[in-house]
């Protein structure tokens, strides 16, 4: 197939590999800052091809993963309101909060719609005048632009029946807090090539001169991971410090500026936890002061103000190690025993995009006890 089969190439794999032995010389722990990567990663296997010096970890770049319990408790009580029309994309109905999940809220009779896009919720306020339609909007930087014109199109089509639950959270914050953490062992970074599409890699040249580390803008098939890797170790070895873009087939230095447009016209940075590795400063979008009447925080203020969910996260599960690549989805004691994707006990279980999610499904022994 066009544009898959060419990044699939054996003879092509073989040689990077080659070229990254060569380049190695000393130990290195590069982080892949994207889930979609860390599947292709585990998928392929294409760690074990890699020299036994080179460390490859595994990011926060899950946004499933990430969303904080407190938002998916908002969630579920907003679901459980009989006005509400309750709007997600279908990873997140199994999320667990404190107290059961989306899916629990439908079987429990609340009004919970699977979407596949933002536009689908709008379809819904304009067929549902008599009701609230509250959309959840998850996801890193690639997808904020789509809720943003949802917001644009919800005000000019004047739908009052129309909200978000605001959880998108920003990459390169994350990136940062990564690199400031007491420990830090990651060296260098593929960055996430759907993320820099939307907003280019400026910011990134910032973060690799203050911290001295290379950051490479990488695709998600196994050839431009292996390329990725390639351009990381040999800045690695060089002592360079830059950020250069190994997925040019789709970003810019620029990015898409009539996108990041839409994104700062309805959103704008914040304060934002994330599960299972706490607050980061300006990680977070919400919405602006002109878009305040679109936030669901705010109009539902009062119900929600009445709930105080009990609980928390389950003591077993260690996702924020997992999440800061300070450990592999195997080490965790729970994994493949208490935790697997039919009963998750965290978000990276879920997610398509969660490591542990893909430690399941492609490294899991016969016995169903641990990886290979
Ligand atoms: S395997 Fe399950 S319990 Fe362990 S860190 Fe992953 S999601 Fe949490």
């Amino acid at each position: 197939m066009k544009y898959v089969d060419e990044y699939r190439d054996g003879a092509t794999a073989a040689a990077l590999t080659e070229r990254i032995k060569r380049t190695v010389s000393r130990p290195w722990t590069v982080m892949e800052v994207c889930g979609g990567q860390t599947h292709a990663i585990v998928r392929f296997g294409l760690d074990a091809l890699l020299p036994s010096a080179l460390t490859l970890v595994h990011g926060p770049g899950c946004p499933v993963c990430v969303t904080p319990i407190g938002i998916i408790d908002q969630a579920l009580q907003l679901a459980s309101l009989p006005q509400v029309i309750f709007c997600s994309f279908g990873d997140m109905l199994r999320v667990p909060g404190c107290q059961g999940n989306l899916f629990d809220v439908k079987a429990a009779g609340g009004d919970v719609r699977i979407i596949y896009s933002p536009l689908d919720a709008l379809e819904l306020a304009r067929a549902n005048p008599d009701r609230q339609v509250v959309c959840f909007a998850v996801g890193f930087e690639t997808t904020a632009p789509a809720y943003a014109m949802a917001a644009i199109q919800a005000r000019r089509q004047g739908l009052s029946n129309f909200s978000l639950l605001a959880a998108h959270v920003l990459v390169p914050p994350a990136m940062e807090a990564i690199l400031s953490a007491p420990g830090c062992l990651v060296q260098g970074f593929l960055a996430a090539g759907h993320v820099c599409t939307v907003m280019g890699y400026e910011e990134y040249e910032d973060l690799a001169r203050r911290y001295r580390v290379p950051i490479v803008v990488t695709g998600f098939e196994p050839i431009d991971i292996l390329e990725g890797i390639a351009m990381v170790v040999s800045q690695l070895e060089a002592g360079r410090a830059g950020v250069e873009n190994q997925y040019s087939r789709s970003v810019r230095r620029e990015g898409n500026v009539a996108a990041q447009a839409a994104v700062r016209e309805v959103f704008e940075p914040t304060l934002r936890a994330w599960r299972g590795i706490g607050e980061i400063p300006l990680s977070g979008l919400a919405l602006t002061a002109a878009y305040v009447d679109l936030d669901a925080t705010v109009r539902f203020r009062d119900p929600l103000s009445r709930f105080a969910p009990a609980g928390g996260e389950d003591p077993d599960c260690q996702s924020g190690l997992v999440l800061q690549g300070l450990l592999k989805p195997p080490d965790c004691s729970a994994f493949a025993t208490r935790c697997t994707p039919e009963n998750p006990l965290g978000a990276p279980m879920v997610s398509g995009e969660g490591a542990c999610a893909a430690y399941y499904r492609y490294r899991r022994r016969n016995d169903g006890s641990g990886a290979r």
